[in-house]
């Protein structure tokens, strides 16, 4: 299929057996690849460079593929779903299990791969590793677990059965900052499903995508089942969304770019999971374990560099413990060491590129000029003298409804702190956005908790928790957030079709 459109190489560009190596020096220049029908394929069209945000180094480059390279791809997918569509669940079972188990064996070597082109420390990113392995394990066993009805039928002698089939050809579009369990997330449960998959990855951090193929090539799985496509965003995207064998987009990632691939999928009647944006408040009452919930926003927004969907955005603390719960924050807050992702002793990463550390100065400047303090942080700074990193910093005096970092998702490590008196008003405040992803809230009043988590218009909330995030719970949003769930039983039904069959039996 390959011959006209791409030209493969011999060789997987990955060497498991040096792992250390990759610590220190990671160097994919020679191979810019991706992998299409169970084939390493090399640059046709020109290549991408790919940096390490904490040292600006050029650490390799992928394919600048366009349309022609994605629809080979979509077409390997389209003849793979042919005979994986038929194989048992507990086959396919067998195979991500042992995609699992490699990943989790190779997760140092995953880890650093991980950390290099996304700039989070390394803790975080071989922990992103462990997870991602979770994800596929999870959806090993799910896989065996769907079931259809068999309906009382509404004559006698004719049943009514359901069965769900997979639902084809997915197109699976990632984002930059959780560069392994965006993936997995969505392809575990598309190929437990019996479905195939076209990935196409960040070009800021698409060599974690390109090791997760080479290990599922490792782990047995059939070429077609799981590709690999780099390039040409715009291109790539209009491939997927166009093609009428594509059945699903499954996207993770802006709402800028969700709705356009929303309106792109209409011509084609496809299923759509879109994980989007988020403007996350983290609300803490005069009742709460202060302590705890200080400990717990740490988590909450520093976790790589502030960069994730559910990092919290928007700070209210009920106006009788502000100033107790501010200072416990700050003296938290200022152990924070900000550093390059190999430092043990760093806390915070690098952001994704100069755009993200430009996006955190405006933010900040913007707050000032509008009568915001800045308790601490607030400016870009470089790690020996390179990199985009930002220090952690926290806004009081804050406006809600005029600031920027308010308004906006910030997806940095900035945040605003904002005083509020009543429940009523902190709900008001917290639910006025049109983002509906993640929420949390701190207060130790059983009742508080049942309301509050029913008024607050998010898809998720954490009540005295938030590390909310895991394999086994419906991820997802309402509103612009998104549509549908990734994770838990609820994520793999997107990935089937549900038929009726009226069987006579007479
Ligand atoms: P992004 O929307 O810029 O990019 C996401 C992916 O879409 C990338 O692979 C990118 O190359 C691709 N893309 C960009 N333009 C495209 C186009 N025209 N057609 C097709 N594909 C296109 O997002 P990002 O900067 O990589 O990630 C950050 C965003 O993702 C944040 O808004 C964050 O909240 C969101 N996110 C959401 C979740 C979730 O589960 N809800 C998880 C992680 C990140």
């Amino acid at each position: 299929m390959s011959a006209k459109v791409l030209q493969t190489i011999k060789n997987a560009p990955f060497d498991w057996k040096a792992p250390a190596k990759y610590a220190k020096q990671l160097n994919f220049t020679k191979q810019p690849v991706n992998f299409i029908n169970g084939e390493w394929v090399t640059a046709t069209t020109g290549t991408i460079p790919v940096e390490d945000p904490c040292t600006n180094d050029i650490i390799g480059h992928i394919p600048n593929f366009q349309k022609a390279e994605a629809d080979a791809a979509i077409a390997a997918a389209a003849t793979a779903f042919e005979s994986w569509k038929e194989t048992m669940p507990s086959h396919r079972a067998k195979i991500l299990r042992k995609w699992a188990t490699l990943m989790n064996e190779n997760a140092p070597t995953l880890g650093s791969i991980l950390s290099r082109e996304g700039g989070k420390v390394l803790a975080e990113g071989t922990g992103e590793v462990l997870n991602s392995a979770v994800f596929v394990d999870f959806y090993a066993s799910e896989g065996e677990r769907v079931y259809g009805d068999i309906i009382p039928g509404p004559r006698p002698g004719v049943q009514t059965t359901v069965i769900k089939q997979p639902i084809g050809v997915v197109g699976l579009i990632t984002p930059w900052n959780f560069p392994s369990s965006m993936i997995t997330r969505a392809a575990a449960g598309a190929i437990a499903a019996g479905c195939t998959v076209v990935l196409k990855p960040s070009e800021l951090t698409p060599f974690s995508a390109l090791a997760l193929a080479q290990i599922s090539e490792e782990a047995g799985l059939p070429p077609g089942v799981f590709n690999v496509v780099t390039g040409d965003s715009a291109a790539i995207g209009s491939a997927l969304t166009s093609s009428f064998d594509v059945r699903k987009i499954s996207f993770t990632g802006s709402t800028r770019v969700g709705k356009l691939l929303y309106e792109q999928s209409a011509g084609t009647m496809k299923k759509l999971g879109l994980e989007l944006g988020g403007n996350a408040p983290f609300i803490v009452f005069d009742d709460a374990e202060l302590e705890r919930a200080a400990e717990d926003l740490l988590l909450a927004k520093w976790r790589n560099a502030g960069q994730t969907c559910i990092c919290t955005n928007r700070c209210f603390v009920q106006a009788n413990v502000f100033d107790q719960f501010l200072a416990i924050l700050l003296k938290k807050v200022k152990t924070l060491k900000v550093g390059n992702a190999f430092d043990p002793s760093a806390k915070i990463g690098a952001m994704c590129n100069k755009a993200a550390v430009d996006r955190m100065v405006s933010v900040v400047a913007d707050a000032r000029k509008k009568g915001g303090r800045i308790e601490c942080g607030g400016r870009a700074v470089k790690v020996n003298g390179k990199g985009h990193f930002f220090e952690p910093t926290v806004i009081t005096n804050v406006n809600h409804s005029t600031m920027d970092c308010c308004q906006k998702e910030l997806f940095g490590p900035v945040l605003p702190v904002v005083k509020f008196d009543t429940e009523e008003e902190v709900v008001q405040l917290a639910n006025s956005t049109r983002a509906g992803l993640a929420s949390y809230f701190y207060t130790q009043d059983y009742r508080k908790q049942h309301r509050v988590s029913r008024a607050l218009k998010f898809g998720m909330v954490g009540c005295n928790e938030s590390a909310i995030s895991h394999p086994v719970a419906p991820f997802g949003g309402v509103k612009e957030s998104g549509l549908g769930r990734d994770g838990s039983k609820y994520g793999i039904e997107p990935f089937l079709d549900i038929k009726y069959v009226c069987l006579s039996t007479k």
